[in-house]
């Protein structure tokens, strides 16, 4: 059984392991550093990034969840989640984790419109995504190593670089669970890659 932990210390927590658990994986909140050693996979939730960056500092998140990276274990962030991800974040000097070679701006779709939806076509699935956008970043660029998973209105909204995913939107706040589901099979071939 494949468990994957979602970071607890802020946001969208509740429908992610709802999510994770309708793939047939199961979901734990991870809210102190040691419960990461039991998970085999990361969810970073959407929230207020600059929040979760207080919070994580206050119980010491940075280094272990970058060393959880090292080894290979797949860590997706949606929105604020993304945000935590970027190796750049604009307007801002330092990032938060680094891990995924792109630059994001904070609240991107305009002021008026402070949430809406959209579908999203995404890379590998037949039929749009339905993405749930909330004062959402997006993806200004993206180094050569990094995979676009998805557009929308012109701008990168999906991006995919070896075991980090990144989405501007919320993908657990549909019913759809096909997003979860690439999550979960990026983590499945993780441990498969580990038991050989
Ligand atoms: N605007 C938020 C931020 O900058 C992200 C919003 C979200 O996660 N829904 O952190």
């Amino acid at each position: 059984m494949l468990t994957i932990g979602v970071l607890g210390l802020q946001g969208a927590v509740r429908e992610h392991i709802q999510s994770i658990e309708a793939c047939g994986a199961a979901g734990k909140v991870i809210k102190r550093v040691e419960e990461l050693e039991t998970v085999d996979g990361l969810i970073i939730p959407g929230g207020e990034s600059t929040t979760m960056r207080r919070l994580m500092d206050t119980y010491q998140f940075i280094e272990p969840i970058k060393a959880f990276a090292a080894q290979g274990k797949p860590i997706f962030g949606t929105c604020a989640g993304l945000i935590m991800l970027a190796k750049h974040i604009e307007d801002r000097e330092d990032a938060h984790l680094g891990l995924l070679n792109v630059s994001v701006a904070r609240n991107s779709f305009g002021r008026q419109v402070d949430s809406f939806e959209a579908d999203v076509e995404v890379k590998g699935l037949d039929v749009p995504f339905t993405g749930v956008f909330i004062r959402a970043p997006h993806i200004i660029s993206a180094d050569d190593s990094v995979e676009i998973m998805a557009k929308y209105d012109g701008r990168i909204v999906m991006a995919k670089e070896n075991n980090i995913l990144g989405c501007s939107f919320h993908p657990e706040l549909t019913d759809d669970h096909r997003l979860t589901k690439l999550f979960v099979e990026m983590v499945k071939s993780y441990k498969t890659k580990q038991a050989v």
